[in-house]
């Protein structure tokens, strides 16, 4: 995905939601965040069992069980936007160099939307995980989410009529995986917290609610009945993969300019890169969905009403 150029004025929304448009937003939809197959296939069929935080399983992975290093083969892992950055940090590069060298671009299946994949060895992505040694995972404490919530998934639903969103859990047994067969028992809370997944969400809480929302919207043809634009779409991924790029957008281009952020927020942008993830989900909500996520400065408004004002004139 291309950096953009440095006089080039960010895409916006100045027109709040028509209601006439809520009843786009009132579809019931549910959607995948994590997936919890990791090899699955279409003729090997794992019935997922849907779970809540205080539901029981029995799991245990160790060195010791026979199908040691087997879920890190061929593993379709979606890379969420702390997952880059995190193993770009372990692995002491910039998330260009990481997304360069490990993943695959790839189309999240319920929204469309752009994401980049943990790229498998072998030719044909069944291979082992650039990570994977004999003694287990090389980057376990920065591992990818979902890595973290094997053999759970998470899934995100939006009930008809309803602004709140409720996860919930699904719980897959796929053939090869002999942790099931372990007897530590554990509620789905407890293994999320063994896990560190509270504090790993929340950094991706934004880029979550956009899936979710961008699913909703799907069975219309996307926001407002039609598909983001190509450029949309480029931002969104530079926004949730490359926070290098994403900040030589924000400090190069007149998006301080355009928005109303406060001032002292823009010195930790520099550095902060947990914050600007959050400031780049903010933007692509009003963009994409015209959420209150932003606001306009004065300015900004000011001219844009002018020109409205112009052209009506001129009609
Ligand atoms: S990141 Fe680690 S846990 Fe995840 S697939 Fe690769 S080796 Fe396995
Ligand atoms: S027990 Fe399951 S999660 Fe652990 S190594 Fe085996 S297949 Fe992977």
């Amino acid at each position: 995905m291309s950096d953009q150029s440095d006089d080039q004025a960010p895409p916006s929304r100045l027109n709040p939601i028509d209601p006439d448009e809520q009843k786009y937003l009132d579809c019931e939809t549910e959607v995948e965040l994590i997936d919890a197959v990791r090899a699955g296939s279409p003729d090997n069929p794992v019935q997922p069992v849907k779970m809540m935080l205080s539901d029981s399983f029995n799991f245990r992975c160790h060195r010791g069980v026979s199908c040691w290093n087997e879920c890190c083969h061929g593993a379709d892992i979606t890379l969420t936007p702390n997952c880059i950055l995190q193993l770009s940090k372990h692995l002491d590069v910039r998330p260009a160099e990481f997304l360069v060298k490990y993943t695959v671009p790839a189309e999240q299946e319920k929204t469309g939307l752009p994401v980049a994949k943990l790229k498998m060895g072998g030719g044909d992505g069944r291979g082992p995980c650039p990570f994977m040694t004999a003694e287990g995972c090389s980057v376990y404490e920065d591992r990818p989410a979902t890595c973290r919530y094997y053999p759970l998934g998470l899934a995100s639903v939006k009930p008809k009529g309803s602004d709140v969103k409720e996860d919930f859990f699904f719980l897959v047994e796929e053939p090869h995986c002999c942790g099931h067969k372990e007897s530590q028992s554990q509620t789905v809370a407890e293994f999320r917290t063994a896990q560190e997944l509270e504090e790993f969400e929340e950094v991706n809480r934004g880029w979550m609610d956009i899936l979710m929302k961008m699913a909703s919207w799907m069975s219309l043809g996307g926001p407002w009945g039609q598909k983001p634009s190509q450029p949309v779409m480029q931002m969104f991924f530079m926004a949730s993969t490359d926070v290098d790029a994403f900040r030589r957008f924000v400090f190069g281009t007149k998006f301080l300019d355009t928005y109303d952020i406060d001032v002292e927020a823009h010195e930790a942008l520099k550095t902060d890169d947990a914050l600007l993830l959050r400031l780049g989900f903010d933007w692509m909500k009003n963009v994409m969905f015209r959420e209150p996520t932003l606001a306009m400065q004065e300015h900004v408004v000011q001219a844009a009403v002018a020109k409205a004002r112009n052209d009506l004139g001129a009609m």
